[in-house]
């Protein structure tokens, strides 16, 4: 299946990678992210003219900046009622990450899917076809074909965007939504397990059941600055996808206490890369980090991942005055096992990482460590500590006890 190759054309990466970056774009936004946010931020000028958004989600999503951060910093700008629109999108993604860190079986079943899915477009020609043309911008479809070269070589699309381009992958194209998801996670430099599975689910009418989201030409072309023409016929209606065996909530995990004696070592990943906002519960010695992202991501997602992996190991080595450490990432649980045995740490400490690959990986980095007596002790920001155990049900519930969540303690 051919895509169009990424950085085509001089495309550049367009979105901060480090922190020092991140809170430069911050502060440059700040002044629009109040009223100016709330009656603009549907409007998409299109790559490189984007003044209504913030395009901070890749470094939200790696956690260059914390959610908490991002949210006080407007709401000191602006004050609730004006800063209300831009702190509710910034929480959403709080909600969407509680609601699948406890409903890890969303997660599982998505990623079965697109194993089966892929394997199937393979063997049928038709679904192969229809599925190459998407993906490579050759459906005939103005906005939709421009979106796909656009997420390819640029690794971003506004919302906007991403809540037309679904709905038209499966409404119109008929194509199914977990591929389409595939596609995007492959290539957003923010694709996130949670927010980006359960947006889909969300266009496709499973996450709030029965209400699908359909893309209207005339929708495009107004929140598109009249960029697009949309003259091919898209679909007139969204019927839920059929209703799928219920995801039931197992409750948040529940972490194992720290020794606060113990002699720690830390762990990084591309889950939180600022760790010196965290609060730790024991000395911190020394530091490790992969060496590299593995994966199979499109080339620009594995570039920033890289460059903001990078700068979030060497920010905390001069934070915590330790030595930091590479370690490659094709033999992790053993490469961190050695590390920390030759430290003669106890324990290892590391950001706690969601639902999703990485946490996949942590677990079997614990399963090695805890062969050689050492544990492995995920610790968890107190902004998802206070927010996850509300993402019970659906965001409006959740979006309640955001004034709360903003009233309580400090970054860590
Ligand atoms: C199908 C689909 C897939 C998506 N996949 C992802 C994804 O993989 N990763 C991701 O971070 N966002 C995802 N989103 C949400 C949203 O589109 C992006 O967060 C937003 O476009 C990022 O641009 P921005 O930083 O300029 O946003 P701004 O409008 O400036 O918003 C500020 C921040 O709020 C958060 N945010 C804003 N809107 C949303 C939202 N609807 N859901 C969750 N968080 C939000 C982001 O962290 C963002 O950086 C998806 C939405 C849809 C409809």
């Amino acid at each position: 299946m051919e895509e169009p190759p990424a950085m085509r054309h001089g495309a550049k990466m367009d979105h901060p990678a480090t922190r020092a970056e991140a809170l430069a774009r911050l502060e440059a936004f700040l002044p629009r992210a109040g009223r100016l946010y709330a009656a603009n931020r549907n409007f998409d000028e299109g790559p490189g003219r984007r003044t209504h958004v913030s395009g901070l989600s890749p470094a939200i999503r790696r956690r260059l900046l914390c959610e908490e951060e991002v949210a006080r910093a407007a709401l000191n700008a602006h004050g609730f009622a004006a800063a209300e629109k831009f702190l509710l999108e910034v929480c959403w993604r709080s909600y969407w990450r509680g609601w699948l860190e406890a409903r890890p079986l969303a997660w599982q079943r998505y990623c079965a899917d697109v194993a089966r899915l892929n394997e199937e477009l393979a063997r049928a020609p038709s679904l192969g076809a229809a599925y190459s043309a998407a993906i490579s911008g050759q459906t005939g479809i103005d906005c939709f074909d421009f979106w796909a070269r656009e997420l390819a070589e640029t690794g971003y699309l506004h919302n906007h965007a991403r809540m037309s381009f679904a709905s038209i992958w499966i409404f119109t194209l008929k194509l199914p939504w977990q591929l389409g998801a595939d596609f995007f996670y492959r290539h957003l430099l923010d694709a996130c397990p949670a927010s980006n599975t359960l947006g889909w689910r969300w266009v496709a009418g499973l996450q709030t059941a029965g209400k699908t989201y359909l893309a209207s030409a005339d929708t495009i072309r107004r929140t598109s600055c009249g960029r697009f023409r949309v003259d091919a016929p898209l679909a007139r209606e969204a019927p839920p996808l059929p209703p799928e065996a219920p995801i039931h909530p197992a409750g948040l995990p529940a972490l194992p206490e720290a020794d606060p004696d113990a002699p720690s070592g830390l762990f990084l990943h591309t889950e939180d890369l600022s760790a010196e906002t965290m609060v730790f519960p024991a000395p911190v010695r020394a530091i490790a980090g992969p060496d590299r992202i593995d994966g199979d991501p499109a080339d620009l997602k594995r570039a920033y991942a890289n460059a903001s992996l990078d700068d979030g190991i060497v920010r905390a080595a001069t934070h915590f005055a330790a030595e930091a450490s590479r370690l490659p990432v094709d033999t992790l649980p053993e490469a961190v096992t050695q590390w920390a045995a030759r430290h003669g740490f106890r324990q290892v400490l590391t950001p706690c990482a969601p639902v999703g690959p990485v946490a996949d990986r942590l677990a079997l980095m614990g399963v090695a460590l805890a062969r050689a007596g050492i544990r492995l002790v995920p610790v968890r920001r107190a902004w998802d500590s206070a927010a996850w155990p509300h993402a019970t049900r659906g965001f409006f519930q959740f979006k309640g006890r955001i004034p709360a969540l903003l009233a309580g303690g400090g970054a860590g």
